[in-house]
């Protein structure tokens, strides 16, 4: 180890001084550039070495007052086992209706607040989102924003359209308040897999628009939101009225395209085989919880495209698309008889 360390240490010995004054506001990123990484390993070596002088804030991982060789395993340790800490959080612009309901407006922010610190999104593949809301009970507000509710891409990165309809309002249907966790949802899955920040209208093997991961688990992240916040069973009171497509059955990869939306209501049929995967990976002695994990995030982390996902779907599940598509035969078409456990806690899912 020691020597190792030095022999990098003369390699980068000149690009060290160029750092070594910069101020960085981020625990272990001694060159400020927004990553934990082997050249922060380096700097600190050197600082430990020649008594640099060197910010505690930063340096001093384990915080007891002394930068030394316990902070050098620290970083090593963030290196190693922590997702890049640094990245900042994505921008995000409110443009909030007037139109919609004081309560909506505070369960909105409660909601957002909630998710960023869940499930931050980070400024790995874009910078800036706009949220534009409004009831749709008056003329669509912003200029050149379609109504609806679903992230756009624009000019200047992505758009959450959320246009409430006012029947949800006048009803207190959940929808109203579920519909904003399942596009910040999407939200977050943009920010972890880069493919599927890539154009998507039509077939991009470099994209990453596989429908049924994408909205299957948004819909059921959407479910597991207002089931754990507002102890609200959304699989119960509402997805299980929706039909079951019998295609999930007989062929099911139609549900990777968009273009099944039409036999596939509220995605029910899609939140079906996302929790059919969750049953199979208890089968295989997984926790729930890490069922959920493993589909919601480290699955989308990979950076699976829609030309090679199946690959990193037997890689993370250990067990094939096809073998999975077989699967699904041996469970009813029956959205009741693969709930989720009424339980879960969102925060543990992504702990
Ligand atoms: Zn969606």
């Amino acid at each position: 180890m020691k020597l190792y360390f030095k022999k990098i240490l003369i390699r980068f010995s000149i690009t060290i001084i160029c750092f070594s004054s910069i101020f960085s506001q981020c625990i272990g990123d001694l060159n400020d550039d927004y990553s934990v990484n082997i050249q922060d390993v380096i700097i600190i070596v050197n600082t430990i070495l020649n008594n640099d002088e060197v910010n505690y804030e930063i340096a001093d991982i384990n915080n007891d007052q002394n930068v030394n060789i316990q902070d050098v395993i620290g970083i090593i340790n963030i290196i190693l086992f922590e997702d890049n800490p640094c990245t900042s959080q994505i921008n995000i612009t409110y443009n909030i209706h007037e139109s919609l309901p004081e309560d909506w407006i505070i369960e909105f922010y409660i909601i957002i607040d909630n998710l960023i610190s869940i499930i931050p999104a980070n400024q790995n593949n874009f910078n800036d989102l706009n949220v534009y809301a409004w009831n749709s009970s008056v003329q669509d507000p912003y200029l050149g924003i379609e109504g609806g509710t679903y992230i756009g891409g624009g000019d200047e990165g992505f758009i959450m359209v959320l246009e409430i309809n006012e029947m949800e309002f006048e009803w207190n249907h959940m929808h109203r308040l579920s519909v904003i966790a399942h596009e910040y949802f999407h939200v977050y899955q943009l920010s972890i897999n880069e493919p599927m920040n890539e154009p998507n209208g039509q077939y991009n093997p470099n994209g990453f628009s596989i429908k049924w991961l994408i909205e299957g688990t948004a819909t059921s992240f959407e479910s597991l939101y207002v089931q754990d916040y507002y102890n609200y069973n959304y699989f119960n009171n509402d997805l299980v009225h929706t039909e079951l497509s019998s295609l999930i059955h007989t062929n099911p990869s139609v549900f990777e395209s968009y273009s099944s939306n039409n036999i596939d209501n509220n995605y029910t049929s899609s939140v079906f085989m996302v929790l059919v995967l969750v049953k199979e990976l208890i089968n295989q002695g997984y926790t729930e919880y890490e069922a959920f994990r493993m589909i919601f995030k480290e699955f989308m982390q990979t950076g699976a495209k829609n030309s090679d996902w199946e690959i990193y779907f037997l890689d993370m599940f250990g067990f094939s698309v096809d073998y999975f598509y077989n699967v699904l035969q041996s469970y009813p078409l029956n959205l009741e008889g693969v709930f989720p456990s009424s339980l879960l806690s969102i925060e543990e899912i992504f702990n």
